[in-house]
């Protein structure tokens, strides 16, 4: 049902991550005024910088408020040199992922044009489904092995979890199909070598089974990575477990101009959780020259998100108009330094939001 104003979370988190979601957050709201919607943007403090402060990542009373928010926008979090006693980094977003049970990430990657892609291609236009809560991530929390010797991670592959992932990568199919993609869903996977991967591809035959409608292929993980280079284009939906998705992604990522165009929508049935597919760029943090594009298109995809949740119209048109704007300003400039520009942040926002308020756009 639709409703008179949708809160969002914002989660800033730690370096870029801020500078991208105050640009995301802006032309969000730019967006959903031209298009008669209200959004009531509350933000929270959670990352590496809030565990160096209080030795809490994020607290309990944040995860419960973001929880009842209507959608989440994050900016990116952690930092290389603060860690847990065990030697990994603090992830509070992996956290979310497991306690809002957001078990699919949506990452898409479509070559714009005006983007510079290393390989030889025209029309890249992929979706790949990562699943984000089991997979070789399931034995995060398992006790460590009593020994200097030996380390060891688990990889579980469920039924339930499997049917919900296939189950929504055929759906995205179907409503990306009617707008002209191929409707093809395709598996990844190490079938061939891992009893967790040969029972993945036998729920997705059966996930295939219910959706005839849609073709289905499965390629291993090894071929599917090449091919992800050499012939891009070949691929619509892309399904696939969390470690071979975590890297599949970026790889198509890399194929469509760089992680400071890739977006990304974490979600369940009931949650979306949209983030841009990098991290928080220590190395370029506080000069702002990031690339906001990929928060925005996440914006974007928050917005997608929310009209199908609610059947609200408002929030297609509003998200429609946020990525026509952005692709408009990636063909003409300004563009970031990442894409080969001069920019920094705040001229692409600028640029952006200009291109939002065009006539052409703004209907
Ligand atoms: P990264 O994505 O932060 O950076 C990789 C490279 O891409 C860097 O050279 C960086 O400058 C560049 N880059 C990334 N985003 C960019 C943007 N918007 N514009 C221009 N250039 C951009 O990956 P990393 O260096 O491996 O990780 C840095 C930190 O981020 C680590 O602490 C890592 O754990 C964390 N991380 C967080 C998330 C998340 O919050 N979801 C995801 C990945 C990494």
């Amino acid at each position: 049902m639709t409703k008179d104003s949708y809160a969002i979370a914002l989660l800033p988190g730690d370096g870029i991550g801020p500078e991208v979601t105050q640009a995301a957050a802006a032309i969000l709201a730019d967006a959903a005024a031209r298009h008669g919607l209200a959004l009531a943007f509350t933000p929270y403090e959670a990352g590496a910088g809030t565990y160096r402060q209080t030795g809490e990542a994020i607290s309990a009373e944040t995860v419960r408020a973001v929880g009842e928010a209507d959608a989440i926008l994050l900016g990116a979090m952690g930092l290389p040199a603060v860690r847990y006693p065990d030697g990994t980094e603090i992830a509070p977003q992996i956290d979310l992922r497991e306690q809002f049970g957001l078990f699919a990430s949506l990452r898409p990657c479509r070559l714009f044009p005006g983007v510079p892609s290393r390989v030889r291609a025209e029309r890249v236009d992929m979706l790949i489904v990562r699943e984000l809560t089991e997979g070789l991530f399931a034995g995060r929390h398992d006790p460590a092995e009593p020994s200097d010797e030996r380390a060891s991670d688990r990889l579980t592959i469920t039924r339930a979890t499997s049917e919900k992932l296939f189950d929504l990568a055929f759906a995205q199919a179907r409503l990306r199909r009617r707008q002209g993609a191929p409707g093809r869903v395709t598996l990844l996977d190490k079938a061939n070598v891992l009893r967790s991967n040969a029972f993945l591809r036998r729920l997705f035959d059966e996930a295939a089974a219910r959706h005839p409608d849609i073709a289905s292929e499965r390629l291993y993980i090894d071929a599917g990575a090449m091919m992800l280079v050499t012939d891009p284009e070949r691929f619509d939906v892309v399904v696939t477990e969390n470690m071979f998705g975590d890297i599949a992604s970026e790889i198509a990522a890399g194929v469509v101009g760089g992680l400071g165009v890739a977006p990304s929508g974490d979600v369940s049935e009931s949650r979306g959780l949209f983030q841009p597919s990098h991290g928080t760029a220590p190395d370029i943090a506080g000069r702002g020259i990031a690339n906001p594009v990929a928060a925005i298109l996440s914006a974007a995809m928050l917005l997608d998100w929310l009209g199908q949740q609610h059947g609200d119209e408002r929030c297609d048109a509003a998200a429609a108009a946020i990525r026509a704007a952005t692709g408009a300003v990636l063909a003409a400039g300004p563009r970031t330094r990442d894409l080969g520009g001069t920019a920094g942040t705040e001229e692409v926002t600028r640029a952006i939001r200009a291109a939002l308020a065009a006539p052409a756009l703004a209907a």
